[in-house]
C-alpha cells in the first residue's frame, strides 16, 4: 500500500545520538514524514540561564531535521518548545516558580519565532506529569496557556506533554479561551482516544486499535529519544511503519488514512500526499 507514514513525535539528537541516521531506519521501514521535537534543553546545555540557550537548542534541532528530511521520500519538520519538567530544574536551581514561568514563556516566544520565520511547524508545551507544588502547577498552567496564545497568534498547533489520563476537556477549553481551536491541540504520548485535544497515540497495539476503532482523528508516534545511554527506553524509529503494516493486516485501512493524511492536514495544515515523491 502506497501511503504516507508520519511519526508525529520523535527526537533526533545530533550531538549525543544518531541524529539523521535514525531517520534512515525509519525510511527503510517505510516511513515518509517526521515531526522532530527538540530534546529537553538540559541534554545540550548544562543550565538554562537565558533565552539564548533555548535558541541554540532550536537551531540544532532545525539543522538535524533538515538533514533527516533529505533521507525521506516525504519530509521532516521541527516542532520546538520547552519541556514542562524544566520548571522543576529551574526551581531546584533557585528560581521562584514565577521566575521559572517567565523564562519558559520567553523560550516559547522564541519557538514561535521559528514557526513564523519558516522552519518550524508547531510548538510544544505542557505541564509536569508528576506531582508538584500548587505554585509550580499554577505556573506551569500559565506557561501552557502562553503556548496556546502563541499558537493562536502564529496560526500553529501546540503539542502537549502532560499527566496521563483521558479527560483533557479543561485544557481544550483553555486553548479556546486563548483563541486556539481545540483541534490544533495535540496530546503527545496518549495511550488511546481522549476527550479534548487530538491524541497522538504511542504506537503500542492496543492503544492504536482503540484509536482505529474510535473513528476519531488521531496521530501515531514513538517518542523515540535517540539517547545512546537509554536504548530501548522508548519505541524505536521503525515502530510507526511496522505498526501501520499491522493495522493494514488487521483491516484498519481507514484508520491509516486518518492518522497519516487527514489528521495531519487538519491539525498542521500539511499535505503528506503532495509532499511524497
Ligand atoms: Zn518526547
Amino acid at each position: 500500500m502506497e501511503t504516507p507514514i508520519l511519526d508525529n513525535h520523535l527526537h533526533l539528537d545530533p550531538v549525543n545520538g544518531r541524529g539523521a541516521d535514525a531517520a534512515e531506519d525509519f525510511a527503510n521501514a517505510g516511513g515518509t514524514h517526521l515531526l522532530v521535537l527538540n530534546k529537553p534543553s538540559w541534554y545540550f546545555v548544562d543550565d538554562v540561564n537565558s533565552v539564548d540557550d533555548f535558541r541554540e537548542t532550536f537551531e540544532l534541532t532545525t539543522e538535524v531535521t533538515a538533514a533527516a528530511s533529505e533521507r525521506l521520500d516525504g519530509r521532516a519538520w521541527p516542532v520546538l518548545g520547552v519541556h514542562p519538567a524544566l520548571i522543576s530544574q529551574l526551581v531546584g536551581d533557585g528560581y521562584t516558580p514565577e521566575e521559572a514561568r517567565d523564562l519558559m514563556r520567553e523560550g516559547l516566544d522564541i519557538a514561535a519565532e521559528f514557526v513564523s520565520d519558516g522552519p518550524a511547524l508547531a510548538i510544544k508545551s505542557g505541564r509536569p506529569h508528576y506531582d508538584v507544588s500548587d505554585k509550580v502547577w499554577d505556573a506551569s498552567n500559565e506557561v501552557m496557556r502562553h503556548a496556546f496564545t502563541l499558537g493562536a497568534e502564529t496560526g500553529c498547533a501546540v503539542q502537549l506533554h502532560t499527566e496521563g489520563g483521558d479527560d483533557f476537556d479543561e485544557i481544550a477549553e483553555w486553548a479556546e479561551d486563548c483563541g486556539l481551536p481545540r483541534e490544533q491541540v495535540v496530546k503527545h504520548y496518549s495511550d488511546g482516544p481522549i476527550s479534548g485535544p487530538i491524541p497522538s497515540i504511542i504506537s503500542n497495539e492496543d492503544g492504536l486499535e482503540r484509536g482505529a476503532k474510535s473513528g476519531e482523528p488521531f496521530l501515531m508516534e514513538t517518542d523515540f529519544l535517540d539517547d545512546p545511554e537509554r536504548p530501548g527506553a522508548v519505541l524505536g524509529p521503525k515502530t510507526v511503519p511496522n505498526r501501520v503494516q499491522w493495522l493494514l493486516e488487521n483491516g484498519y485501512e481507514d484508520a491509516i488514512r486518518r492518522a497519516h493524511v487527514e489528521t495531519p492536514a487538519r491539525i498542521y495544515g500539511i499535505d503528506t500526499e503532495q509532499t511524497l515523491s
